[in-house]
């Protein structure tokens, strides 16, 4: 399965990749995630990334497909991957395209998690992750519970604000998602390959929603 999870910020791509994940056994590839661990690490990659990142805007295109490109040629995602957060512009749509012609093995589909603005503002401004496990809540909707388990942390998780989830730089990334990525839904569209999901249910529901939409596909 090579699918692109494509939505704006806060509409439940990295919870839904990770549901994903357990299930059909493909790695999820989120840039995001990829880009916040070379910040964390202090790589030159990730002081390159890192004013973009804080200010909500993209980061370099040859930056993220660079990181891409590594992160495919990796056995584990040989068998299939879900692309999270990427692509985030035409002009990456078009790279991955040719990325992927190149290594004879094309997407097969394109799924967006459509949700209205007012949800996301409140999703976003609420989200906090753990530091230790990366399990993803949120204060309003999921607060971590008594069924919040898991291997590295057991009920006891860590849980901090993201420095881009902070509401004076949503506006932005809300922004830069309206201008340069909300173009992919033509794209792919165009291209036969599009889904659309509701991502308003809650997560189950969107994570079978998910499932039959690329079912149609395989
Ligand atoms: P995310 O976790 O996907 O919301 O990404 C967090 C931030 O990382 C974004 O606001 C961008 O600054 C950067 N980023 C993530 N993915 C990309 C991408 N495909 N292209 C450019 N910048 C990205």
């Amino acid at each position: 399965m090579r699918i692109v999870l494509l939505g704006a910020p806060g509409s439940g791509k990295g919870t839904q990749s990770q549901l994903l994940v357990k299930a059909h056994g493909i790695p999820q590839i989120s840039t995001g995630d990829l880009l916040r661990e070379a910040v964390a690490k202090g790589t030159e990659l990730g002081l390159r990334a890192k004013a973009a990142m804080d200010s909500g805007k993209l980061v370099d295109d040859a930056i993220v497909l660079g990181m891409i490109r590594e992160r495919i040629a990796q056995p584990d995602a040989a068998t299939g991957f879900i692309l999270d957060g990427f692509p985030r512009n035409i002009a990456q749509a078009e790279a991955l395209k040719m990325l992927l012609e190149e290594l004879g093995t094309p997407l097969e589909s394109v799924v967006l998690m459509n949700l209205d603005l007012r949800i996301l503002f409140k999703r976003l401004t609420g989200r906090r992750v753990c530091q230790d496990c990366g399990r993803v809540f949120n204060v309003y909707t999921s607060p971590p519970g008594a069924a919040a388990h898991s291997k590295e942390c057991g009920e006891t998780h860590r849980l901090i604000q993201r420095p881009d989830d902070k509401e004076e730089v949503i506006g932005k990334r809300l922004e830069v998602y309206e201008a340069q990525t909300k173009p992919l839904i033509k794209y792919y569209e165009a291209a036969g390959l599009l889904r659309i999901v509701a991502a308003d249910a809650d997560v189950d529901t969107v994570f079978n929603s998910i499932n039959r939409a690329v079912q149609r596909t395989l």
